[in-house]
């Protein structure tokens, strides 16, 4: 598989080059061509095997082709992580592959002030990278309404269990609308994960690398 057959949308394409990757790691070429066919997926794999880029390129593509500006409050697509710090490397990764589209997206964890982000999911953003807890208080609130997100991906979900954030996604994905795409990534499949993924995907494909 190259980069050029997983029909992504050319100013993706243009973003990758730069990045110096020769091929789509494994865990790339079987998430990517799921996810663009409109799949769930539960991908099983560890940190360091390209899985960011596996979610993250068909999201873009299918903002960049298929969905309009997000509404006031609105996000048309949902990444939780664990971490800050997961958190902020995938905004790096999603601001580096989407240099050429017209693409918004915004990082919602705790620790910082929250006016920026308040700032940001009052205008519309396109993706929304969060960990639970502050997405939570957002969602209190009422200053982000996930409606009408057309996409989830829960990130590292075996760690967020082990954070005791389980509730906290739970929580969250019943805000969102039933007609949506959802990927779970995790290194290991529990049986608390299994059941999560029974409860919030719809017929997944399960790839393991
Ligand atoms: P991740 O597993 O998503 O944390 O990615 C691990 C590292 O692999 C990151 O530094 C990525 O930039 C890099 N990477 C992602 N996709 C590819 C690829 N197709 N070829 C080479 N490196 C990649």
């Amino acid at each position: 598989t190259t980069f050029d057959t997983l029909g992504l949308a050319e100013p993706i394409l243009k973003a990758i080059k730069p990045q110096g990757y020769s091929t789509p790691t494994p865990i790339q070429a079987k998430v990517i061509p799921l996810l663009q066919s409109k799949r769930d997926v539960i991908g099983i794999a560890q940190t360091g095997t390209g899985k960011t880029a596996s979610f993250v390129l068909p999201l873009l593509h299918r903002i960049e082709c298929e969905i309009s500006k997000p509404a006031p409050k609105h996000c048309n697509a949902l990444i939780l992580t664990p971490t800050r710090k997961l958190a902020a490397q995938i905004v790096d990764n999603i601001r580096a592959y989407s240099q050429f589209s017209r693409i918004s997206t915004t990082l919602v964890v705790g620790g910082v002030r929250p006016g920026g982000q308040i700032k940001a999911l009052s205008a519309g953003i396109d993706i929304v990278v969060a960990t639970p807890g502050r997405l939570l208080d957002h969602l209190d609130t009422g200053v982000i309404d996930l409606s009408a997100t057309k996409a989830i991906v829960v990130d590292e979900a075996d760690q967020m269990l082990d954070l005791g954030f389980l509730p906290s996604i739970r929580k969250i994905m019943a805000k969102l609308p039933e007609a949506r795409l959802t990927a779970l990534l995790s290194a290991t499949m529990p049986g608390q994960i299994r059941k999560l993924a029974d409860d919030f995907l719809n017929d997944p494909a399960e790839v393991q690398v």
